[in-house]
């Protein structure tokens, strides 16, 4: 069996066509600046076929798919003999509000569902459910599953998921935490009990996604109890260029002084500031990195702000949970920056993490970077969204 995972966005489109016998990765690809002019990177994993790469006219998301449809089952690019081989298609949808605890097979009533939800990611949702029409256009019946951002944060209890503003802005406008990265945060704390042995009910792991956008997820007998993001992803840590908490009074604040209007005052927030806008520097923590071991002041500020928040918010995990078992790292920074990962296991020794040196400079595999001895565990685990995403779609349609 075959599945097609999408991930669209405003003006792109990423896909990884997956093999559900063995779970390996027959193609993937990227359609980039869809409806400006158009640029397609195919690259086909299996059957040693070459890589396509090449500027290719796509005006809309259907093009797009069209594009790919096309790579994927024609005789240069090709890894499937033709779209009848496509079992299922699978969707990322970044905000599925309170209306999806989990995935869904996708119908007309969940495209309207869908759409109701948009209102709480106006620049996410629509591009996602152009993604999922576009497909239905061009793949007809294949049986489609969306698979949500925020699903796996819904069984947080209402003491974590509320702001404590009047009432009736969460009755009647669904004003509360949601969370997202729900998808990773499933697939490494599924997996970090794997690799414990164990069953997930018996263990309390915090889960460190730590990416260009970043959150910390509290998971309790495999369930979500809290997450650092919130309403939308702009609070909980700093970020590459994301403020992370911020008292609304600062907002007020700039804006009266400097002019600015709110959506000027949110592209600050949300575009110049985190890591970017303490250091000067860049949102990229290689950049930091070099620039801190260089001696720059404002680039270590950045880089000490952003360990120390992930310590304190695992931290206050750790006392809603009463304990924890295992710590996770994942993403492109908790995956790759043994410099990271050891400045903050290093806020941890009062939970008597040790952390081993030696599996903390491996790359690229799921490893215990803690001390056999260490009190709690600690893990490197790579992310792979889309393989939840393809498993949940095998589940929901076949
Ligand atoms: P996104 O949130 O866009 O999915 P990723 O999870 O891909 O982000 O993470 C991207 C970030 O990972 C980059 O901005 C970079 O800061 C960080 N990163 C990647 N490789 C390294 C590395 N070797 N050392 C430190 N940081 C890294």
């Amino acid at each position: 069996m075959k599945i097609l995972v999408i991930n669209a966005g405003s003006s792109s489109l990423k896909y990884q066509l997956i093999d559900m016998d063995t779970e390996a990765v027959m193609a993937k690809g990227l359609c980039e600046r869809i409806g400006i002019d158009g640029h397609l990177k195919h690259s086909p994993l299996v059957g040693g076929k070459p890589v396509y790469d090449e500027d290719i006219a796509l005006p809309t998301h259907a093009e797009a798919i069209a594009a790919v449809i096309d790579k994927l089952t024609g005789a240069e690019y090709g890894v499937v003999a033709s779209m009848k081989e496509i079992d299922a298609v699978g969707h990322r949808v970044v905000h599925g509000g309170e209306k999806f605890a989990c995935s869904v097979k996708i119908d007309d009533e969940v495209m309207a569902a869908l759409e109701e939800c948009t209102p709480f990611a106006p620049l996410h949702n629509p591009a996602n459910i152009t993604g999922i029409n576009a497909c239905r256009e061009v793949m007809g019946d294949v049986p489609m599953v969306a698979v949500f951002d925020t699903a796996f944060h819904q069984t947080m209890p209402g003491k974590a998921f509320m702001y404590a503003v009047p009432y009736d802005y969460y009755k009647n406008d669904g004003i509360r935490r949601y969370g997202f990265h729900g998808t990773s945060h499933r697939y490494v704390s599924a997996r970090c009990a794997e690799l414990m042995g164990k069953p997930i009910e018996e263990l309390k792991i915090v889960s460190c996604h730590m990416g260009n956008g970043s959150s910390l997820a509290a998971i309790d007998g495999g369930k979500c109890v809290d997450t650092s993001m919130g309403f939308t992803p702009l609070v909980g840590l700093p970020m590459g260029t994301r403020c992370g908490d911020l008292d609304a009074g600062v907002i007020q604040f700039i804006m009266n002084k400097y002019g600015m209007n709110i959506d000027e005052m949110l592209n600050v927030l949300n575009k110049k500031s985190g890591v970017l806008g303490v250091s000067g520097v860049s949102s990229d923590f290689r950049d930091l990195d070099s620039a801190a071991s260089q001696g720059n002041d404002r680039a270590q500020l950045a880089l000490d702000m952003f360990h120390y928040w992930v310590a304190k918010v695992a931290g206050s995990y750790v006392a809603a949970m009463n304990g924890v078992d295992a710590i996770i790292f994942t993403a492109g920074v908790g995956e790759n920056s043994k410099s990271s990962r050891k400045a903050i296991a290093e806020y941890f020794g009062y939970l008597g993490v040790t952390i081993d040196e030696e599996a903390n400079s491996k790359r690229g595999e799921d490893i215990m970077i803690s001390t056999p001895d260490s009190k709690v565990k600690v893990f490197v685990i790579p992310t792979n969204e889309e393989l939840v995403i393809a498993r949940d779609t095998k589940e929901i349609c076949c």
